[in-house]
């Protein structure tokens, strides 16, 4: 069929274009074409030509039509220089060089890389090989050259690179993710930080009670005040409550176990959000054990402190939540309040400024769908680059 109907042509979008054939099945088109003859500069002597040497017919995959995958069927034009013989390709502009896919193509599947679908279904979608569409973030790159005023450090469970544990950075000031460490180590943090030279200015570094962290932060960022997250210091409290409460509730016989109904959930919540009925459920469960209403006690007791106004006020309320845990006895209690005593002063930071690792732990549940979408993350660098390209 030979066409040169002008709605096609517009199809194809491409300047300069002469149709040769259209082809349609139930699940394809195929278009083939070739550009209009132009004169060309030789590269090599930079005359001027426009004597046509051969053809070559190149596959070239596009963006589906309707659902139907693409295929383009390229007349690939040489021309030869009259001066010195010089045999060049005429140029294009909807082929990088070495693809086998128009740039328009490229482009869009580097947009929906940003989505959280696998890798393999994005493939699928654009009729491409998985290998082939990772291969794309080669175009892409998200290495961080300059430090933020505030940096957030937390790690996930990526199970990457033969490591369990990953190292995110981000900047919760303006809501960046920075990087992505391979390892949560001193030597890979110390390598990582070591090769900025705008150390000095970062004011902010809030981490959680990981001890290299801190090292690398009074290491490198000598002007940097350490701030441990809220979130990170009240889990360790609520841990020590969760370990006396799923102990004390072993103990009872079968048939007062129904009195635990949604135990954790209710005995965790803060007293202060519960309702008048979760109240009653709540104090039903306290008054079977003399250790977990202690416990209870000490956790909502942690909370005044957490929710101290300033500085001072929280000095003073960890101070009496300290006094309460000796005199309450409990081993859980006492050695959760001997971590957070060697943390205080970072801990205290938390309470002159507001920066949180919130914003991180919303990013850390979206590599979460990443990661379940991706079927294991066996190469690390490319896990690394799809979050920075979804997140950022
Ligand atoms: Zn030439």
């Amino acid at each position: 069929m030979l066409c040169n109907d002008y709605y096609i042509r517009k199809l194809i979008g491409f300047k300069g274009i002469i149709l040769e054939q259209l082809e349609t099945s139930s699940d394809s088109m195929s278009f083939s074409f070739s550009l209009e003859i132009k004169t060309h500069n030789c590269p090599k002597c930079h005359q001027q030509t426009s004597k046509v040497h051969d053809y070559r017919i190149q596959m070239i995959k596009d963006i589906s039509i309707s659902g139907k995958k693409t295929y383009l069927y390229y007349k690939k034009r040489r021309y030869v220089c009259n001066h010195c013989n010089k045999k060049f390709y005429e140029k294009n502009d909807f082929l990088p060089r070495y693809q086998r896919m128009t740039s328009r193509l490229i482009k869009y599947i580097i947009t929906r890389m940003k989505s959280v679908y696998s890798v393999s279904d994005i493939a699928k979608e654009n009729n491409i090989s998985p290998s082939t569409a990772l291969r794309l973030f080669r175009f892409i790159n998200y290495s961080l050259t300059k430090l933020p005023e505030v940096i957030s450090i937390d790690e996930f469970k990526g199970n990457a690179g033969g490591k369990k544990y990953q190292c995110i950075l981000t900047d919760p000031q303006n809501k960046k993710v920075l990087d992505i460490l391979h390892g949560r180590e001193q030597h890979i943090l110390s390598d990582y930080f070591r090769k900025f030279n705008d150390r000095d200015k970062v004011k902010y570094f809030v981490m959680d009670m990981w001890q290299p962290y801190k090292d690398i932060a009074e290491t490198y960022f000598k002007n940097a005040t350490i701030v441990i997250d809220k979130f990170h210091f009240i889990r360790q409290v609520t841990w020590a409550f969760e370990r006396i409460r799923k102990d004390e509730q072993k103990k009872f016989a079968k048939e007062r176990r129904r009195y635990f109904k949604r135990s954790r959930s209710l005995l965790l919540k803060r007293m202060k959000y519960l309702t008048p009925e979760e109240i009653d459920q709540v104090n039903v469960m306290l008054t079977t054990s003399e250790k977990l209403q202690k416990a209870y006690l000490l956790k909502e007791k942690f909370y005044d402190f957490v929710d101290s106004g300033d500085l001072e006020s929280a000095k003073k309320n960890l101070k009496a939540w300290y006094m309460f845990v000796m005199s309450c006895r409990l081993e859980e209690f006492d050695k959760c309040s001997r971590t957070i005593f060697n943390w205080q002063k970072y801990i205290l930071n938390s309470f002159i400024c507001t920066y949180t690792n919130g914003y991180t732990e919303g990013v850390n549940n979206k590599i979460k769908v990443l990661k379940r979408n991706a079927y294991g993350v066996r190469n690390f660098w490319r896990f690394k680059n799809r979050i920075m390209h979804v997140m950022n």
